[in-house]
């Protein structure tokens, strides 16, 4: 598919839960989400329907996401399917890691290929008051669990929170000697209804690298990251900055959240429905999305939130 702009999209986000089992506040709000009557979510059926409407428009790389993507129930079953889906050549995953000692294995068996495991510090106070109620402990276990399953890739996502995680960059990016894992750090955006994080929160990703002298540059590998590597790392630090340089210019991707609609930008409001379409129904709303994918996302600023409309676990990361 190609857009007005003569991006070819070719990589679906997909998320099959606004639910999760953690309550980032970047993310989320405290009290969780106002669950959506069910009528209103897509069923795994229209979620593999739509999987393979994308699949038959060129998409060729698909991301499970949320919400917590492993907190749905029969989600091992979607990557399996989803990963037999003619067109996809590959199934990643988005998680916070806290299920992962007991699903990294049937994920893996289920085709997923790749792994994205959340992860914005090393600290377990510091753990426990980010995710508002989740344990350090638990995560590097979902971590090394994986790790034992031998996926293609595993990328750890950490954002860069001033005030908060900016001390510990160098630690975290230590990551990647003690493990065959990538690192990025992602510039923090302006998503959250809280109160939480002020202007001040805002650390653009050259920060990272002035942290880090003895980074040197990696060849590129055609994703938006900008890529380094620590002298004795096993993997490469991704440094990502949607607010800072904008990488619009060559997003080839497009979300569907979890009730249905398809976002072909993230920070915009501009939404198109899928629910209650068949197959055929959705090639078309896709293509009509894709079409009309803005350009570019605008300037994002801490003084206002941006134009999305969602919190990132109602829209998928
Ligand atoms: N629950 C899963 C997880 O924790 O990775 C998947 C969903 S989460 C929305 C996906 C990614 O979005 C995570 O890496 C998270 O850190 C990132 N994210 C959420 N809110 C963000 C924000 N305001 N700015 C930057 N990244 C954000």
């Amino acid at each position: 598919m190609e857009d007005q702009y003569g991006r070819q999209i070719r990589y679906l986000r997909l998320s099959v839960t606004e639910l999760c089992n953690l309550r980032c506040r970047y993310c989320m709000p405290e009290d969780g989400v106002c669950k959506k009557r069910h009528e209103e979510m897509l069923t795994q059926e229209e979620m593999l329907a739509a999987i393979r409407a994308a699949a038959s428009l060129g998409i060729n790389k698909l991301r499970i996401t949320g919400g917590e993507p492993l907190v749905k129930p029969n989600i091992v079953e979607l990557c399996r399917a989803a990963a037999a889906t003619e067109g996809i050549k590959e199934v990643c995953l988005t998680t916070n890691g806290v299920l992962l000692p007991k699903l990294a294995g049937p994920l893996k068996a289920a085709g997923v290929k790749r792994l994205n495991i959340s992860l914005d510090t090393l600290d377990e106070a510091k753990y426990s008051f980010i995710t508002r109620c989740g344990t350090l402990d638990t995560a590097i276990a979902g971590i090394e669990a994986a790790l034992a399953e031998g996926f293609e890739k595993i990328k750890i996502n950490t954002v860069l929170i001033g005030g908060f995680n900016d001390g510990e960059i160098a630690e975290l990016a230590a990551l990647t000697r003690r493990w065959p894992v990538d690192l990025r750090f992602i510039e923090l955006m302006p998503m959250y209804d809280s109160g939480d994080f002020g202007p001040e929160s805002f650390i653009p990703y050259t920060v990272a690298l002035e942290r880090l002298p003895e980074l040197s540059p990696v060849t590129p590998d055609g994703g938006v990251a900008r890529l380094y590597r620590l002298p004795g790392a096993q993997g490469n630090i991704g440094l990502i900055s949607p607010v800072s340089a904008h990488f619009c210019a060559e997003c080839n991707r497009i979300r569907i959240t979890a009730d249905g609609k398809v976002k072909p930008c993230l920070h915009s409001a501009e939404e198109y429905a899928l629910k209650g379409l068949d197959e055929n129904g959705m090639r078309e709303v896709l293509r009509d999305a894709v079409f009309h994918k803005p350009k570019w996302h605008g300037e994002l600023s801490f003084s206002e939130r941006s134009h999305a409309g969602r919190n990132m676990n109602q829209i998928g990361g």
